[in-house]
């Protein structure tokens, strides 16, 4: 079978692998989209703390169960990649999402940018009949924007800002609104992301400094994020910080403090933010056509990484079994976005 393996180095390439097996609790899935995120970018440049040369990556799975299982064969699944160990103290308060020894698929364990995945059976979630598969391939970042709108607690009307246009940023975003929120900003500096934002209609700012915003996330991961949420937010207002940090930042504790305000981290998501995702993505309040800028197979795969790690794309799907041709709707996307869907 043929997978993206990550060889070590910066090397990313398609390799023959043996088919994984099945047992009573892991049951097999045939991937049908798997998104790239800034974790597969850490893996790859080498980085990533934990993930060892010749791991198969893609933690962003959607695709279809292979044999019977509670499920027929042939449905359409989000494979959730979190493998918690149950035992922790976050595991046993019911927070599995934040297990102290958390290992993902794609990164501890053969993932699912390949043509066959094992996942653990009681990991898969159906996906609403009327969705196609490309239509739920951003299940699973979406569900790390849901966790970060409700971290940051937005209520309807609430005025609501974001910090950084990637992927995960662009979705809190368009979450937030999708929430009710009265008023949603996003500031990013990057040309290409200030347009995908501006093409979603969302109001693309420089920053925020004047303290209006109710709540404010971080999807940046950088420094100048940080710095940026105390700026941000109003009195009494929530700041919520989901873009991976590497460790320390400043923040301005007097601000915190003079402001009252509540500064808060958000990480992974759980069932039950999935189960929101997917129902934003059935009522079609969520569009992946809003972030993904290119959708490319198995073996343009190793290209298109190259291409996010110099910052040329928007998010990026890997097609892995061609499905039927695209609805008729995807026509009028293609002016709306900035590079070419496949
Ligand atoms: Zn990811
Ligand atoms: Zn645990």
């Amino acid at each position: 079978l043929k997978a993206l393996v990550w060889s070590g180095q910066t090397e990313i390439e398609v390799q023959a692998v043996d088919a994984p097996s099945s047992s009573q609790d892991w049951v097999l899935v045939r991937p049908e989209y798997v998104g790239v995120c800034g974790t597969d970018l850490t893996i790859v440049s080498g980085a990533h703390l934990r993930a060892k040369p010749g791991i198969v990556i893609g933690h962003e799975i959607v695709g279809r169960t292979i044999g019977a299982s509670r499920l027929p064969e042939g449905t359409l699944v989000f494979v959730n990649p979190l493998l918690d160990c149950g035992a922790c103290r976050p595991c046993r308060s019911g927070a599995g999402h934040a297990c102290e020894r958390l290992r993902l698929l794609g990164v501890d364990l053969p993932g699912g940018a390949a043509e066959q995945v094992s996942v653990p059976a009681r990991s898969i979630v159906e996906i609403p009949s009327h969705l196609t598969a490309l239509q739920a391939a951003l299940t699973e970042p979406l569900s790390v924007a849901v966790r970060a709108v409700r971290q940051s607690h937005l209520q309807v009307g609430d005025y609501l800002h974001v910090v950084g246009a990637g992927p995960i940023g662009l979705l809190c975003a368009l979450v937030g609104r999708a929430a009710g929120a009265g008023r949603v900003t996003i500031a990013e500096v990057a040309p290409m992301r200030r347009e995908l934002a501006a093409a979603a209609q969302l109001e693309v700012v420089d920053g925020v400094t004047d303290h209006a915003a109710d709540a404010v996330i971080d999807a940046t991961g950088h420094p100048a994020g940080a710095r940026s949420l105390l700026q941000a937010v109003r009195y009494g207002g929530t700041a919520v910080m989901v873009g991976m940090h590497a460790g320390l930042a400043e923040v301005d504790l007097r601000q915190l403090i003079f402001g009252e305000n509540t500064l808060r981290g958000s990480r992974n998501y759980t069932s039950k933010d999935v189960a929101a995702a997917l129902a934003l993505l059935a009522t079609g309040q969520i569009d992946y056509r809003s972030i993904v800028t290119a959708v490319v197979t198995l073996a343009e795969a190793p290209e298109a990484v190259r291409r996010l790690r110099q910052g040329t794309e928007g998010k990026v799907l890997i097609s892995i079994s061609p499905p039927a041709p695209a609805s008729t709707t995807d026509e009028d996307s293609a002016s709306r976005k900035a590079g070419p869907i496949s």
